[in-house]
């Protein structure tokens, strides 16, 4: 997909996608106001704000509206060329039945493997490799949380600067534990989302497990050796007597991991999460795409890559089954999408919950057409394997892990399927970040860059006003994984300390 901008360089500008669209978004900075007549002729009706659609042709009440040569939605008033197609104009189509897709039709074939590229790593006993060098604590249950807090606090400032090696101590805290239906089916999710965690390759095989001693999530369920590794507050006499405990087993963890050191790795030990934040009509034509052409470099050279978040597939997923490696991967993609369908109906609420409020002023009139610009985040080579929510990561190459598109519960999740680099591109903005793997930001516009320059760590905004290719920006991308996966650059939201809370995908009951 080759966006073609509108020629002028100053001037007013549109991009439309593909060859068949009847609409185009409007680039420049600011909108631009009625009575614009842009080099292809075509006139304004009235003012269209930037990224916003504009009817490149007469298009009829209950014609389709055509993006990314997609049929986005059908037009609910008559538009003349030159309109606003804002957000009232365009009626959402159904969605694609699950029930007959092509199932691997059009599996691409292997890409030309891209050898030679490395990055420095931690390697772990496992094979998996760490990009930082992590105290990690897991706990079983919210109610340790307060006294964990405070234990990590003195962790930070009494143990940490005699282990200069590790970079940092992170708490697993979450609301999961007790009060839950833990033998419900779905409970399943939740707990192998934390076990996973806990065994991220981050925290080098040292985690340590903090429980209360009555929760009814077992410690050992969630810790890895949780004879050694766990330690229960009950067990204790008072308050002092819990931080002394946690603070000794920390530093027995942290002089061991203080002797790990980086090693020249391949880059098929990358295990990059890609997720979308803040989107705008721009995220498809600019930072996704680029992304997506990261996205085949990174699996030309071995690396695992996932995409994520079921409800901004959905509506493309027609255009994913196709490209499953084989049968039984697409029938996995579906068995995701009716998991959803039927979670979304459980609880009352549809696909149309999704775009947000900021994503309809950016330009996204619905889902649909978020959708088609979010897949373009996957790149074009085969998907090779498909994730339950909360499970890792095996093989490599293109994965669709299922996680709901919410930011952090599809970080948690893509965390827990061994993510050690998270790419993340955002239109309207989000200071988003992680503590147990760095967060790349890519901005889908120059003016978020400029806006935010000590949080976007790259602009892909480059691409619309055409000084920059999408192959260009994918390769900076790409190089700009491997220096942060080595610690020779570290993310903006890294340098800021800017970390969010995990947040767990818990769709059982509580009780
Ligand atoms: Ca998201």
């Amino acid at each position: 997909m080759t966006p073609s901008v509108s020629s002028m360089v100053e001037g007013p500008r549109y991009i439309r996608v593909h060859p068949g669209d009847n609409v185009a978004i409007v680039v420049n900075a600011g909108g631009l106001p009625e009575g614009t007549v842009f080099p292809s002729g075509l006139r304004l009706h009235q003012r269209v704000p930037q990224g916003h659609k504009v009817a490149l042709t007469d298009i009829s009440e209950g014609e389709p509206v055509i993006r990314y040569g997609q049929i986005i939605g059908y037009a609910t008033r008559p538009l003349a060329a030159g309109s606003w197609v804002d957000v009232t104009a365009v009626r959402m189509p159904e969605p694609p039945a699950l029930d007959d897709l092509p199932l691997a039709t059009a599996v691409p074939e292997p890409p030309p493997p891209l050898e030679g590229y490395t990055f420095e790593g931690y390697r772990g006993s496992d094979g998996r490799v760490g990009t930082r060098n992590l105290l990690g604590i897991v706990t079983s249950v919210q109610c340790v949380t307060g006294v964990l807090e405070h234990a990590v606090q003195r962790i930070r400032q009494e143990l940490l600067p005699k282990y200069p090696n590790v970079d940092d101590v992170v708490a697993l805290t979450h609301a999961y534990g007790c009060g839950v239906a833990i033998d419900a089916p779905d409970a399943a999710i939740p707990i192998r989302t934390i076990a996973n965690l806990a065994s991220h390759p981050n925290f080098g095989g040292e985690i340590l497990g903090v429980g209360l001693g009555c929760e009814k999530l077992l410690p050992d369920r969630v810790t890895p050796d949780a004879g050694r590794n766990v330690t229960s507050l009950q067990d204790h006499r008072g308050f002092s007597a819990m931080i002394d405990e946690i603070l000794r087993m920390a530093e027995e963890r942290l002089a061991r991991l203080d002797q790990r050191r980086r090693v020249t790795c391949p880059a098929s030990g990358l295990v990059v999460g890609l997720q979308c934040g803040g989107s705008d009509a721009f995220s498809g034509v600019t930072a996704n795409p680029a992304v997506g052409y990261a996205a085949d470099l990174l699996v030309r050279a071995g690396a695992t890559v996932l995409f994520s978040e079921v409800t901004e597939v959905r509506d493309a997923v027609h255009l994913l089954t196709p490209r499953a490696a084989n049968e039984e991967v697409g029938r996995k993609l579906i068995a995701e999408m009716k998991w959803y369908d039927a979670y979304l109906r459980r609880g009352g609420a549809d696909r149309s919950a999704n775009p947000s409020p900021g994503n309809k002023r950016g330009g996204l009139v619905n889902v649909v057409e978020k959708s088609l610009g979010s897949v373009a985040k996957s790149g074009t080579t085969a998907i090779v394997d498909v994730l339950g929510p909360g499970e890792r990561a095996t093989k490599h190459g293109l994965i669709f892990a299922a996680t709901p598109a919410s930011d952090f519960v599809c970080g948690t999740l893509q965390l827990a399927a061994g993510m050690n680099v998270h790419v993340f591109t955002t239109g309207r903005g989000t200071p988003y970040g992680l503590a147990m793997a760095p967060v790349v930001k890519v901005s889908t516009r120059t003016a978020l860059a400029e806006q935010w320059p000590d949080l976007i760590d790259v602009d892909a905004g480059t691409i619309a006003t055409g000084e920059r290719t999408i192959e260009e920006v994918g390769w900076e991308i790409f190089r700009f994984i491997l220096d942060v996966a080595s610690g020779k650059k570290r993310t903006w939201a890294e340098r800021w300390g800017i970390q969010n809370d995990l947040c767990l995908f818990n769709p059982a009951p509580l009780t």
